[in-house]
C-alpha cells in the first residue's frame, strides 16, 4: 500500500487525478492531514464515502511508533521510531530559543562510515521513503501539540547521507516547505551532506532557497580521508568546486560543519589551513563548530573548551563567520546513531 505522507502536491494531484478526481482533491488531503493532523481516511468528510473507500484500500497515512523515547533535562527529545518493516531510526527534537528544530535521519545506517560517528556503526540498510521523513516530523508534531507548539526548523543531518537518497529527501522538504502542507519556511529547512559533488550541484539548481551545510570536519585532503572515507572517493578539490558551482547558482552562502576532534583537527595550525582553504575557493561560508559527543566505540575525544574557543577565534580573527554549535542533550545518548546503536547491541546479545 503506498503512503501518502511527504508526498509533494503536485505528486499527489497527478495521482488523485489519473484516477478520475478533480484537481482539489489533492489539496484536500493536504489539510487534513498537514493542518489538521487527521492520518484517517474515514474522518474527512468532505471526501466522497466511495472515494474514502478507494483511499483506504490502496492508500496509507501510517506513521512510525515510537520505538524508545528519551528526555533531557533541557528540553531536547530523542525518539527511536520503528518503521513498518521494523526498520529503527533516530530523530531529535532541539528546543532552541528560536523555535524547535528536528534533525531527521534519512537513511537506515549509513554506509559513509565516519571514523567518529555511531551512526556509521551500522552500514545502509535502505532509503528512508519521503513518508518516513515525514513520519519522523509527525510523531515529534504530536508530542510538541500537547503543549501547544509544532515543529518550525528541519535540518536533515541525522543517520544517513541525504543526497544518497535525493528525490525521496527532496519530496519530503518540498511537502513540509509548501503553503498548503506544514508551511515551514525554507530558510528554516537545511540539508547536511558529507560531500557528494553531484548532489550539491543539482541541489543547487533546484531554485530552492533551502539551506546546505557541509559536514568538513577537517581543513587537509590528508586529514580528511583519515577520518571521512568519501574523501577519497572526491578529494577537496572537486568538493569545493562543487560548492563553488552551488553558490553561483542558487545564490546561497553555505555553512561548513566542523567536529573538533582532539589532537585530530583542532590546532590553530588546523584553523589556519581551513580559512585559507575557504578564501582559496572564494566560498562565502558559515563555520559552525561542533563540540564531539564521545562514542564509546570510537578512539577520539572531545577537544577541549579552551581548544574550541582559540579556535574559534583564530577563525574569525581571519574573517571567517563563526559559531560554536549549542549542546543538546548531555544527560541522554546525545550523538548522533548512539541511542540505535546500543539498542541494537542489545538486542542483538
Ligand atoms: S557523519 Fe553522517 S555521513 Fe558520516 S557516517 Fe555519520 S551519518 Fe553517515
Amino acid at each position: 500500500m503506498k503512503n501518502l505522507l511527504g508526498v509533494t502536491l503536485e505528486d499527489l494531484t497527478t495521482e488523485l487525478m489519473a484516477r478520475g478526481e478533480s484537481k482539489y482533491r489533492a489539496k484536500q488531503l493536504y489539510s487534513w492531514i498537514y493542518q489538521k493532523s487527521v492520518y484517517d481516511f474515514d474522518a474527512m468528510s468532505d471526501v466522497s464515502k466511495a472515494f474514502r473507500e478507494v483511499l483506504k484500500n490502496e492508500y496509507s497515512l501510517a506513521l512510525p511508533s515510537i520505538y524508545r523515547k528519551q528526555v533531557s533535562k533541557d528540553g531536547t527529545v530523542k525518539l527511536l521510531l520503528e518503521m513498518e518493516d521494523g526498520a529503527k531510526v533516530e530523530t531529535v527534537l532541539m528546543p532552541y530559543s528560536y523555535g524547535n528544530a528536528i534533525c531527521v535521519s534519512s537513511e537506515v545506517g549509513c554506509s559513509m562510515a565516519c571514523a567518529f560517528c555511531a551512526s556509521g556503526l551500522h552500514r545502509k540498510e535502505r532509503g528512508l521513503t519521503q513518508a518516513e521523513m515525514m513520519g519522523q516530523l509527525l510523531v515529534m508534531n504530536a508530542i510538541l501539540q500537547e503543549r501547544g507548539e509544532r515543529v518550525t526548523h528541519i535540518v536533515v543531518m541525522g543517520t544517513g547521507e541525504p543526497f544518497d537518497n535525493y528525490d525521496n529527501v527532496l519530496s519530503f522538504l518540498k511537502c513540509a516547505n509548501s503553503p498548503f502542507g506544514l508551511a515551514i519556511g525554507a530558510r528554516h529547512i537545511t540539508v547536511s551532506t558529507c560531500g557528494l559533488p553531484e548532489g550539491i550541484v543539482r541541489y543547487g539548481m533546484e531554485g530552492l532557497q533551502f539551506n546546505l551545510a557541509i559536514s568538513l570536519h577537517a581543513p587537509s585532503q590528508e586529514v580528511r580521508q583519515k577520518i571521512m572515507p568519501i574523501a577519497r572517493r572526491y578529494a577537496i578539490p572537486e568538493l569545493f568546486e562543487a560548492i563553488h558551482e552551488y553558490e553561483a547558482n542558487a545564490g546561497r552562502r553555505v555553512t561548513f560543519e566542523y567536529i573538533l576532534l582532539a589532537g585530530i583537527n583542532d590546532s590553530l595550525e588546523d584553523a589556519d589551513t581551513l580559512a585559507n582553504l575557504i578564501r582559496e575557493y572564494d566560498i562565502f561560508a558559515y563555520v559552525n563548530l561542533i563540540p564531539y559527543n564521545e562514542v564509546q566505540e570510537k578512539p577520539f575525544k572531545r577537544s577541549s573548551s579552551t581548544a574550541i574557543k582559540a579556535f574559534a577565534d583564530r577563525l574569525m580573527k581571519k574573517g571567517i563567520n563563526t559559531t560554536i554549535r549549542k549542546e543538546f542533550g548531555g544527560d541522554i545518548d546525545a550523538a548522533c546513531g548512539q541511542l540505535r546503536a546500543k539498542v541494537m547491541q542489545k538486542e542483538r546479545s
